[in-house]
């Protein structure tokens, strides 16, 4: 099928001219591409041996397309922005969140990874109300993501908008390309941190936030 060569993946191009910032976005990024990417499925459909024109498998393809504009709509999202409307609270004690649910795709695989994290920071006085964090963690989750890549961006970007003493994250995730294939290891959860500013200097500072996530 000419149509589907060259693939050409639209992000090398902005990695070229330095285009994607630190959080991983690019303003420049095209739209998600419905149609390539039902092309794309009805294109694995044969390759598996099955029959695009089957009933149930007939409307897949657009499933599929819809549901990835969804699950990457983090793309064309800055997790920065949705924590610039900040407030000065002249706070300085642990603000903690935990168990914040997400839900993000493994760029391996394309299968998904989902979990809690934990947001830990210590406030120079500027504080943020808790539903932003969660939505700044789902900005970074829908991409395709690596867990250790979206511990690090989440504590990274709290640190560079509220500007804060510091800040530990902690995610907590079943993989699915774990559980399902592969070794096969069912309920075995990966746990990443990241600890910036005070946390990482500070190792009563870090003691103290992880003991509150045991309790
Ligand atoms: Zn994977």
């Amino acid at each position: 099928m000419d149509s589907l060569n060259p693939m050409v993946a639209p992000h090398e191009a902005h990695e070229a001219n330095g285009a994607i910032s630190a959080s991983g976005l690019s303003a420049e990024r095209q739209p998600i591409d419905h149609e390539r990417i039902k092309r794309a499925v009805q294109e694995i459909i044969l390759a598996i041996g099955e029959d695009p024109t089957r009933q149930g498998l007939l409307d897949t393809p657009r499933r599929v397309a819809d549901m990835y504009a969804e699950v990457f709509a983090g793309l064309r999202q800055d997790a920065a922005e949705v924590l610039q409307v900040g407030f000065d609270e002249g706070y300085q004690e642990l603000v903690l969140v935990k168990d914040i649910p997400f839900y993000s795709m493994c760029e391996h695989h394309f299968l998904p990874f989902h979990g809690v994290a934990h947001i830990g920071y210590i406030p120079n006085g500027r504080v943020v109300g808790l539903s932003k964090l969660a939505r700044a963690l789902e900005t970074l989750a829908r991409r395709p993501q690596l867990q250790e890549r979206l511990t690090g961006q989440l504590a990274d970007t709290i640190m560079r908008t509220l500007e804060p003493q510091g800040v530990a994250v902690v995610v907590r995730a079943d993989h699915l390309c774990l559980s399902m294939r592969g070794v096969r290891k069912p309920g075995s959860l990966t746990v990443t941190s990241a600890m910036r500013g005070v946390f990482q200097r500070n190792a009563a500072t870090r003691a103290e936030f992880l003991s509150l996530l045991d309790e």
